[in-house]
């Protein structure tokens, strides 16, 4: 598709205002008529939009942008749902679905927003245990039904707790588990860019870094791109699904106008509604909690997040936002090949925290990458 931005006027124009004034991002038209044009405030608000969903904040409405766009003008009960082989339905209607699905105990999986078989699937259950027509349809009368209930699942949803299971089942070794490493953007895409640095060239240094490391533990480590390219969000996910990876791990830095914004911050999967990655949180939280104790950094905590990567990946995902280049504190550090290696070194132990399911009791900051080789010889042996 074409790029939307400012000063452009037309039918695809008009269709993303009224979708931001869907959204409560723009205001409603004043009833003067004509085509919208897009302005400063339309920009504004494709910036907010893109800043909600996680996605780069340019103001341009991109392919991304414009697709999040086209799925966010849908509310639950605007259309019926079904599942299509050959063209799958997409749009935040879907994505309420599968949250009310896996309130209701039904196995959706992991919200994504698609309709897909495995929603078509949990739609039939829940239609044949309330004596529903089971055409896996999700019309008016499924719709009531699904409206009418209250929750039965409390404390953990199917899909989430098949992750812990997973976690557990896997055994506190680093060996052998795959980890797809994501540095953020590449290629064109430099991300944020301040006094000539560039994200992109830094999430690709501290992947690499990473990538040694957990090589060297006996971990399979992936990365998500080529260190010149920039896939899409959804292919960086489908390349983690098939895979088949364990865990997912983004890596980006951020930025900001203003100077003073500074800090480390993790994100995994989870909603408003309280849907939430458990096993996504924890690993957030350990990272989280890592790269504060070592760097000293400004701690911004971790947050559910429904984005692109998060929302599509099918295994634990995490980003994290390792500083503010914008930030002159912040870039000194990221500047700095040794905190590079610091942060490389938090992520080590985060996963392996992870997988020790809270066994080892060492202080936060004080677990070191030799301790983690020394852990997998003496369990090799033993084994
Ligand atoms: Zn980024």
């Amino acid at each position: 598709m074409q790029l939307l931005h400012r000063g452009d006027i037309g039918p695809a124009v008009t269709e993303i205002h009224g979708v931001l004034v869907t959204l409560g991002l723009l205001p409603p038209p004043n009833g003067h008529g004509g085509p919208a044009t897009y302005d400063a405030s339309v920009e504004h608000a494709v910036r907010a939009f893109q800043q909600q969903r996680g996605l780069i904040t340019d103001g341009v409405v991109g392919p991304a942008t414009y697709r999040a766009l086209t799925d966010a003008k849908w509310r639950l009960g605007d259309r019926s749902l079904a599942y299509f082989v050959s063209r799958p339905i997409s749009g935040d209607d879907v994505f309420a679905l599968q949250e009310r699905l896996l309130e209701l105990g039904y196995d959706a999986g992991r919200p994504d927003g698609i309709f897909g078989r495995q929603t078509e699937h949990a739609l039939q259950n829940f239609q044949r245990e309330y004596a529903l027509n089971s055409d896996g349809i999700c019309g008016p009368a499924t719709l009531r039904s699904l409206r009418q209930l209250t929750p039965k699942v409390r404390g953990g949803r199917p899909v989430y707790l098949r992750e812990q299971e997973k976690v557990r089942r896997a055994g506190p070794r680093l060996r052998g588990k795959r980890i797809v490493i994501d540095p953020g953007h590449g290629g064109n895409d430099r991300g944020a860019v301040v006094n000539g640095v560039a994200e992109a060239d830094l999430a690709w240094d501290f992947a690499r870094r990473i990538e040694g490391r957990m090589v060297a533990t006996g971990m399979e480590a992936l990365i998500s791109r080529g260190p010149n390219s920039c896939p899409a969000e959804a292919d960086r996910a489908s390349f983690a699904n098939e895979a088949g990876a364990d865990l997912f791990l983004s890596l980006h830095v951020d930025s900001n106008r203003s100077p003073q914004a500074q800090g480390v911050a993790t994100f995994h999967f989870g909603t408003g509604n309280g849907t939430t990655s458990n096993v996504g949180e924890a690993l957030a939280g350990f990272l989280q909690r890592e790269v504060v104790a070592r760097t000293a950094m400004l701690d911004c905590r971790s947050h559910p997040k429904s984005w692109e990567v998060l929302r599509w990946t099918k295994m634990p995902a995490v980003r994290i936002e390792a500083g503010y280049l914008s930030n002159p504190e912040d870039q000194a550090r990221l500047l700095d090949p040794g905190f590079r290696d610091v942060v490389a070194e938090a992520v080590l132990v985060a996963v392996k925290r992870l997988y020790l399911l809270g066994e080892d009791d060492r202080p936060t900051g004080s677990f070191t990458f030799d301790d983690l080789l020394r852990y997998e010889l003496t369990r090799a042996e033993g084994a």
